[in-house]
């Protein structure tokens, strides 16, 4: 099979090609798991973590990818809760506990990190981690919702908001898009304020339904009682603190923030910041229930994820423009014909 490799750690701006295209035996699916043919998946800014070494694979050559959507190719020992042809989804999530702090327990394993991925023709997962696509999403689509969607329906959840509440999104690329989307059904009363770099992106926020989009520096016309982060930088974090209402919580959701702009930190002022009662929460990773919850609720609103579509062979390029961070919606490799 076709798949696209990681063979070591390196800096995206030095090395543009950190992944090459290989022929693989197709994997064997053990007891427990599945054999899925991949017919999407989805890119994620982690990748750039792991080629870059902030989040770095345990062993190498690994193939990367964890917003997976394909077809269950074959069945594992035992398996019952999958048929053959059935299309299925993987996250980040390839295994864990089991339990609802799985997340956050020593036996997580990522999809695509530790284990291989979905940058490839066909890969295996746990049965009990690979979830039912609604049919009412194409496979591109579906991908994305796999982690900037999940992970973005967690990163609500701890903001803690209530209808009618006011929440900023600062960055608005494949995760921050789907949370608009999926505020506005949920939330139909709360005014949602995007701030990000680029005019483009901020228009594209407004057409989507933002009450306001302005650049990561300005403040927002009204004190907001929530932030979700998803940058990968460090500014947007104290200029969110400062525009925190009272009581107010950020949350970062970000696997690993990049050192470049740490200095920013040199201007958080404890009074103007972090004072009356503002919070911090992270989010880490995601659970199966996660998924499991989102992907229906997804379905229902429906949410539209806006896609880019890139071959095997393209996705250099595509990494190389996420990192450059002009990006409207979410990129995605497409396998299928
Ligand atoms: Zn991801």
């Amino acid at each position: 099979m076709k798949a696209l490799v990681l063979r070591e750690m390196c800096s995206l701006n030095q090395c543009p090609t950190p992944l090459e295209l290989v022929d693989l035996p197709v994997p064997h699916p053990q007891a427990g798991e599945i054999l899925i043919r991949v017919a999407a998946c989805g890119i994620c800014h982690t990748e750039l973590d792991e080629i870059e070494g902030r989040t770095s694979p345990p062993q190498f050559p690994v193939v990367p990818g964890h917003e997976v959507v394909g077809y269950v190719e074959q069945l594992g020992a035992g398996v019952t809760v999958h048929q053959l042809g059935d299309r299925v989804g993987v996250g980040w999530i390839h295994s864990s506990s089991g339990d609802e702090h799985e997340n956050v327990s020593p036996q997580f394993q990522a999809t695509g990190r530790d284990v291989n991925g979905g940058y490839a023709e066909y890969m295996t997962a746990p049965a009990n981690y690979a979830y039912p696509i609604p049919d009412c999403f194409r496979s591109a689509e579906a991908a994305p919702l796999l982690c900037a969607g999940a992970i973005g329906y967690r990163a609500v959840r701890l903001t803690g908001i209530q209808d009618g509440q006011t929440l900023g999104l600062t960055g608005f690329g494949g995760s921050a898009h789907l949370v608009l989307q999926m505020v506005r059904h949920q939330f139909p009363n709360t005014r949602v304020f995007v701030f990000a770099r680029h005019p483009e992106v901020q228009q594209f926020a407004l057409e989507l339904g933002a009450a306001w989009a302005g650049h990561t520096e300005d403040r927002a016309p009204e004190p907001l009682d929530a932030i979700i982060d998803t940058t990968p930088a460090w500014k947007p974090v104290v200029e969110g603190l400062a525009n925190l209402a009272p009581g107010g919580r950020l949350v970062i959701n970000a696997i690993r923030k990049e050192e470049s702009d740490k200095e920013a930190l040199l201007k958080l002022s404890y009074h103007e910041h972090l004072w009356m009662e503002r919070e911090i929460k992270t989010v880490a990773n995601i659970t199966q229930f996660d998924i499991r919850e989102f992907l229906p609720l997804a379905a229902e609103i429906p949410i539209r994820p806006e896609v880019a579509t890139y071959s095997l062979d393209q996705a250099n390029q595509a990494l190389v423009e996420l990192k450059q961070g002009r990006i409207k919606g979410a990129k995605v490799l497409v396998m299928e014909k």
